[in-house]
């Protein structure tokens, strides 16, 4: 704790201001201390003809000499009626700054009040930054941290809102050091890259050193020595760049205190010095009041009690006329505590308990409980126990009733802090994802594109598909369409229309096949079979033309087809000569069917080109079962019966019918043996043959031929 606290000590001596933290005072110690310029800039002012002209100066005044700024504003106080309400607003809030740095807290409220008046209190103008700052920073001063955060937000805000960076720049500077003070290391390292990184941007290097100075200071509580002289270097050289006093004086200190952290003692000492002589030389005794505190503490943590006494008692010295309330604290507590080392108990606590009075009167209960503590811790070394216990449960009470206070107003102020932060974050998130959401849509559009030329290719491809489909379908009809015409026109003679030779081959195979499933079954039905030959064909084609002959046959096929059931198959067997084969029924006889066929055909004269035409046929025929056995031919042995039968028709005359009325079975019991001669056979009484004679005909072929032969 104490290795701690001896670094916050240092820097709470030097604490020009906001007690309420470490680096909050080790800060607004610069903050107050931000003097410098003044010395090398007085000629500027001598004639002070325009506070205005010389602002940017008169600021580095007020922080290294406020004394005399304070002076010079006040003079502006005559002629500022005729002021721009934007000049009004910069000289009362520079005003107000240095009146902070003296300790004239009630003199803060005035000019805080005048800045109020100069403006509506809503309406977001430079009068309002301004007063909003000043209360921010006096609240800092007087350890009102959580009002100071709430205010420096506000302040910050506004300022951003107008564009006045280092109006911005001051309200961070409050944030950042709060966020140090309450151990917000990440916050007020952020806070304080973006002060360095705004001030390099605007060229500023005096604010950019301290920018750095204060990245130092984080870098050494966070016990990272090497960062922390990075940091403390790179402030030295914008410090110089900057011919800041204040600044210069600032990174020596932040130097000084990376080298305790390094353990180079030496360093640490000569960079104290160095901040001295910075101090001195720009005769701001604002600065080395600030930087002797520091010095004061160095010797202290070094045991050189005689030189802490003697450092301490003129630190004390100037901030007693300097009416500094703050640094008489400082100052007094590092008399007391050296004399308390130095054996001078009685005399030490009435210095260390002098600055506990200050602060006790200034209700500054949070720089009061850093003072207990190093009074106990210095108490406790001089060897008075009972006091050093006393402090440190005075310190302990204090430090539970400010983390009480401090924490409801600090979570009021840090929310609305991390509720700006958050607002950052969700419009760089939403900016991001507005991007996103971009690509998304341009991936999304390309995709429906995409899906779109598929959607269309693949209607496309079924549009050619159900072409090629209703394409196929048709060629598949006709081709259906084309094989039942096949089927048909395979079975039938294109001429007559009648089935033809194959099918009845077919029609014999049907029937033998169904015969042979159903063998032995009784009663199988009676059919017949006549074979047709017409007479002297020759003759028509010849008398008439062959097409003359066609028609012939053509008519005679529809002749016969009409004097036979639907179901008795016709066929043309070829050329001239024609089957039939009918199923009989039992009222049914073979020889009239026969003797119907040839009346339908020599019955009429047929009229082929307007004539006449006398034809007439022949017949074979026979019926099966055959009488009187019963016997059953195959259908090669009726229509070779049927064949000779037709032959002997034939050889009778013509037009006339043979029929195998009987067949009687060979001696074996199988068909007879007929030979080729079907008379033999009739008079050997195997067969018995019925003749029957067609139509009397006017003019038979016969006759015609002969008459034209
Ligand atoms: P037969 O009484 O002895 O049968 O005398 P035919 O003249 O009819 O003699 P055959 O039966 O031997 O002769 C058949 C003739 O029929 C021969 C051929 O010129 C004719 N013919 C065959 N097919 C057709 C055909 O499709 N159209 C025509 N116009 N004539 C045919
Ligand atoms: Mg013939
Ligand atoms: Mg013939």
């Amino acid at each position: 704790m104490f290795g701690l606290s001896h670094c916050l000590i240092r820097r709470f001596a030097a604490d020009t201001r906001p007690g309420a933290t470490a680096l909050a005072c080790v800060r607004p110690a610069l903050h107050a201390a931000v003097l410098g310029l003044l010395l090398g800039c007085a000629p500027l002012f001598a004639a002070d003809s325009d506070v205005l002209a010389h602002l940017a100066l008169l600021e580095e005044q007020v922080m290294s000499h406020p004394e005399a700024a304070l002076g010079r504003l006040a003079a502006a106080d005559g002629d500022l009626a005729r002021r721009s309400v934007a000049q009004r607003c910069q000289i009362l809030t520079l005003r107000g700054r240095a009146e902070i740095h003296l300790g004239r807290f009630d003199d803060v409220r005035v000019t805080t009040a005048r800045l109020d008046a100069l403006g509506p209190p809503a309406e977001p103008g430079c009068a309002r930054a301004g007063a909003t700052l000043l209360r921010a920073q006096l609240a800092a001063r007087t350890g009102e941290s959580g009002t100071a955060q709430e205010h420096a937000l506000e302040a910050n805000r506004l300022a951003t809102l107008l564009g006045d960076w280092p109006l911005a720049y001051w309200a961070a500077d409050l944030l950042a050091s709060d966020a140090s003070a309450r151990g917000d290391y990440d916050v007020a390292l952020r806070l304080r890259e973006q002060q360095a990184e705004r001030a390099r941007q605007n060229g500023d290097h005096r604010r950019a050193a301290r920018a750095h100075s204060s990245l130092s200071d984080i870098h050494y509580v966070l016990g990272e020595a090497d960062r922390a002289m990075t940091e403390a270097e790179s402030a030295w050289r914008l410090a110089v760049q900057a011919k800041s006093p204040w600044a210069q004086a600032e990174a020596k200190l932040s130097e000084a205190a990376a080298a305790e952290l390094k353990g180079d003692l030496a360093r640490d000492r000569r960079a104290l010095e160095q901040a001295l002589g910075i101090a001195r030389e720009a005769k701001s005794t604002h600065i080395e009041r600030w930087v002797l505190i520091n010095l004061a503490d160095f010797h202290l943590r070094q045991g050189e009690y005689a030189r802490t006494l003697e450092v301490s008692q003129r630190s004390l010295a100037l901030a007693e006329a300097m009416q500094s309330q703050d640094d008489v604290a400082s100052s007094s507590a590092n008399v007391g505590f050296s004399l308390l080392l130095l054996g001078r108990a009685d005399e030490g606590r009435d210095y260390a308990d002098r600055a506990v009075a200050i602060y006790e009167r200034q209700d500054r209960n949070a720089a009061l409980a850093r003072l207990l503590a190093e009074y106990g811790h210095y108490l406790e070394l001089s060897g008075d126990a009972r006091r050093a216990v006393a402090a440190y449960h005075r310190e302990r009470a204090l430090l539970a009733e400010l983390a009480r206070v401090r924490e409801a107003k600090i979570q009021r102020g840090m929310k609305a802090f991390y509720e700006s932060e958050r607002q950052a974050q969700e419009v760089e998130l939403l900016n991001r994802r507005n991007a996103l959401q971009a690509v998304e849509l341009d991936k999304q559009l390309l995709e429906q594109r995409l899906y779109a030329a598929l959607a269309v290719a693949a209607l496309l491809a079924l549009v050619v598909v159900l072409q090629l489909y209703r394409r196929m379908r048709t060629t598949a009809q006709g081709l259906e369409a084309s094989n039942r015409t096949l089927a048909a026109t395979r079975d039938v003679d294109p001429l007559t229309g009648l089935f033809n030779r194959r099918h009845f081959h077919e029609l014999m195979r049907g029937i033998a096949d169904r015969d042979r499933r159903q063998q032995g079954a009784a009663g199988a039905p009676q059919n017949a079979l006549l074979l047709l030959d017409l007479d002297h064909f020759k003759r028509i084609n010849d008398r008439f033309g062959h097409a003359a002959g066609d028609a012939v046959l053509v008519e005679v096929a529809r002749r016969v087809r009409a004097s036979l059931r639907d179901d008795d198959r016709v066929v043309r067997w070829g050329g001239e000569e024609f089957l039939v084969w009918a199923a009989l029924r039992p009222a049914d006889h073979i020889h009239d069917l026969a003797g119907r066929v040839l009346d339908a055909i020599g019955g009429q004269p047929f009229v082929v080109d307007g004539g006449p035409i006398a034809v007439t046929t022949s017949i074979g025929y026979l019926a099966q079962p055959l009488p009187p056995d019963g016997l059953e031919l195959s259908w090669r042995e009726s229509f070779d019966l049927a064949d000779m039968a037709l032959y002997l028709a034939k050889a009778q005359g013509r037009n006339r019918g043979c029929g195998i009325a009987a067949l009687r079975r060979a001696p074996d019991g199988g068909a007879p043996d007929i030979g080729h001669d079907l008379e033999a056979a009739a008079q050997a009484g195997k067969v018995d043959l019925h003749f029957l004679h067609g139509p009397r005909v006017e003019e038979p072929l016969a006759e015609a031929a002969v008459a034209h032969g």
